[in-house]
């Protein structure tokens, strides 16, 4: 409780922040990873590391970051890239859309700035809470929230909140605390949060010994929270794909512009040939999406030079086409088999495309 002299009378104000904010901010000071975009308070740079971070771990996307920092060191260098080379800088984060959205939104930035409020940043292609949230209050200093899975994990162990953290208005209800709980720098903040959730408050069974926290929490069984919903069962399917190859090089066509790995390089899909004479059978595998699952097939087949249009050497393809994750093994598995040089078309034995 505060004691406020207002004119001729004494006012009592209570003070809203919880007891575990300045603590974990010393905490954060000492323990925060040192990682290439938190060295300084770009937007750019902000931006541009959260939308990489959605759906990759920290330490795997740092030379991602490096690499697309390379290429685009600039907001215009983005927003002027093209589809092909854009599509390399992404290969092996995965999840296209964002690297797309991401330069629709570098084009409205690059004509008509950087909005600074979380309000306007979330009008940007791509730019949700969370990730304007992340702008605003560590470019900008705004006292803005910046909510994402560390935060609602670590939140609903903080306050034993036992209900789904998935449903809005528990996300709101928990957004309320974080707003609650900010002391300035306000960037530093909502870093502190992540990296707490990161590094101790982590999904599973968490450190709490070793919480700078551990006071404040009224965890009572830290392993079962958050709460979340159930998870919907994936699809799956059965894909069989042909990789046709004159011995040299392989044929990779660009995929449609919507849809699953929209505008991206991969292998037509097909029956498995009737005649296999000359045609190698490569590993199976799966590859998981967020929704589904592919069960994967691919043969390794013959053609005559000239076949085939777009035909590619292995050079080629590592120069600058983006052939996704799901694809990567029928083509290294395809690269290795043209390496043994013993691949070539064999007369009256070869399944042309159809
Ligand atoms: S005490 Fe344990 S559950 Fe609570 S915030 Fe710290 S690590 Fe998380």
């Amino acid at each position: 409780m505060e004691t406020e002299r207002i004119g001729e009378t004494v006012q009592e104000t209570i003070n809203l922040t919880p007891g575990f904010s300045r603590p974990l901010m010393d905490w954060y000071q000492v323990h925060h990873r040192d990682l290439p975009f938190r060295r300084d308070r770009e937007p750019y740079h902000i931006w541009v590391s959260e939308i990489m971070a959605q759906q990759t771990r920290i330490e795997a996307m740092v030379q991602y970051y490096d690499r697309f920092m390379t290429l685009f060191p600039t907001v215009q260098d983005l927003a002027a890239a093209d589809e092909d080379t854009l599509h390399r800088a992404w290969q092996g984060l995965g999840y296209y859309s964002r690297v797309r959205n991401l330069q629709k939104a570098a084009q409205i930035v690059a004509r008509e700035g950087m909005p600074r409020s979380k309000k306007e940043l979330q009008t940007l292609p791509g730019i949700g809470p969370y990730t304007a949230g992340a702008i605003a209050s560590i470019s900008f200093g705004q006292k803005a929230a910046a909510v994402d899975g560390n935060v609602l994990r670590v939140f609903a162990r903080l306050y034993n909140i036992r209900e789904d953290v998935m449903k809005p208005a528990v996300k709101r209800k928990i957004e309320t605390r974080v707003l609650d709980a900010m002391i300035e720098p306000y960037g530093d903040f909502n870093q502190a949060i992540m990296e707490l959730g990161a590094l101790v408050c982590t999904p599973g069974t968490p450190d709490c010994a070793g919480c700078p926290v551990n006071q404040w929490c009224l965890a009572g069984d830290p392993a079962s929270l958050p709460v979340l919903p159930e998870k919907k069962r994936k699809t799956e399917e059965k894909k069989t794909f042909l990789v046709y190859t004159d011995g040299q090089r392989i044929h990779l066509e660009k995929r449609p512009a919507k849809g699953l790995l929209a505008g991206l390089y991969g292998f037509p899909e097909g029956a498995v040939p009737e005649d296999l004479t000359g045609i190698h059978a490569l590993p199976g595998y799966d590859h998981v999406f967020t929704h589904k699952i592919w069960h994967i097939s691919g043969w390794l087949v013959p053609v005559d030079e000239g076949t085939l249009p777009e035909m590619y050497t292995p050079e080629e393809i590592e120069a600058g086409m983006a052939v996704p994750t799901a694809f990567q093994p029928l083509y290294k598995a395809a690269c290795s088999l043209l390496a043994e040089g013993t691949i070539g078309r064999q007369p009256d034995s070869v399944n042309t495309p159809g």
